[in-house]
């Protein structure tokens, strides 16, 4: 069974609108508010991802419609608001948000990569191992038996890592339940590159054992394509499918909102993931 060093994003992670740009950034409070804006619910998702496995979460600090910070090419990264300021605001912008965030995923990437000893190591093994019991070399094994939040923990703060070990990036995002009159039916959705073979399997595998394990609709490639432009097809670009699995998480923003039949808080659906991932 594979072993992974395990890195989060979470690229739109808030609404929130810079203080003051110079005045020139006029964006509808409505529109910044809604799903055009953000992903709501994402953060809360990553952010116990993050507690739940020790891994480290890389967040966006600013409103999508100011800069998407999942778009890689020149203008796709901005909205039709923010296009409409002068070049060198566009960069003081990319400077601000863009480029930080890229650069601390690539800089994260590259240092579990090449690192003797990764912290965050996160083993899927099958045998139960005693957590106690310090291995000798080599992973350390969490039992698909055993597993429990606080197992992964602390598995993920002792891994020993060593070389070799691919990178797990999850990004973690949110969609709008209904998209242009289109209800969306699923609740966790999968992105991937099917061209790739690890990713494919690993998201193969992931996706039966949530449809066994949860009450919710899986999906995988929906309701968008994991090769579309985005920071996993982008890093793909960089790292070969041996070193790099990059994975987007699209969660319907119908799960967090109280009152539906399916509705979760972002710590259980992280429990879901997290137990259905190393199972
Ligand atoms: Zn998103």
């Amino acid at each position: 069974m594979p072993t992974f060093s395990l890195v989060l994003s979470c690229e739109h992670a808030t609404d929130a609108l810079p203080p003051d740009l110079y005045g020139k950034l006029v964006i509808d409070p409505e529109r910044a508010r809604s799903h055009r804006g953000w992903d709501p619910g994402a953060l809360e998702v990553a952010r116990a991802l993050a507690r739940l496995t020790g891994a480290p979460l890389v967040a966006g600090v600013v409103n999508r419609l100011v800069v998407d910070l999942n778009r890689t090419r020149g203008a796709a990264r901005f909205s039709y608001e923010s296009r409409q300021l002068p070049a060198a605001l566009r960069q003081h912008l990319l400077e601000r948000y863009w480029e930080p965030h890229v650069a601390a995923l690539t800089a994260l990437i590259r240092e579990r990569l090449m690192s003797e000893s990764s912290d965050g190591a996160f083993a899927m093994v099958d045998a139960a191992v005693d957590l106690d019991s310090s291995p000798a070399r080599g992973q350390v094994a969490v039992s698909s038996r055993e597993t429990t939040p606080r197992a992964v923990q602390t598995a993920a703060k002792r891994g020993p890592g060593g070389s070799g070990m691919p990178v797990l990036h999850l990004a973690i995002h949110s969609f709008t339940p209904n998209l242009n009159g289109e209800k969306r039916r699923a609740d966790v959705a999968l992105l991937y590159d099917p061209r790739r073979s690890p990713e494919a399997e690993l998201c193969r595998r992931w996706a039966e054992t949530l449809a066994m394990q949860s009450p919710l609709r899986i999906r995988r490639n929906y309701p968008y394509r994991g090769v579309s432009d985005g920071l996993p097809t982008y890093f793909r670009r960089h790292f070969a499918e041996a070193s790099y699995i990059g994975i987007e998480v699209e969660l319907n923003q119908a799960l967090f909102r109280a009152g539906n039949a399916s509705a979760s808080t972002g710590e259980a659906l992280a429990k879901f993931l997290l137990d259905s991932l190393i199972a």
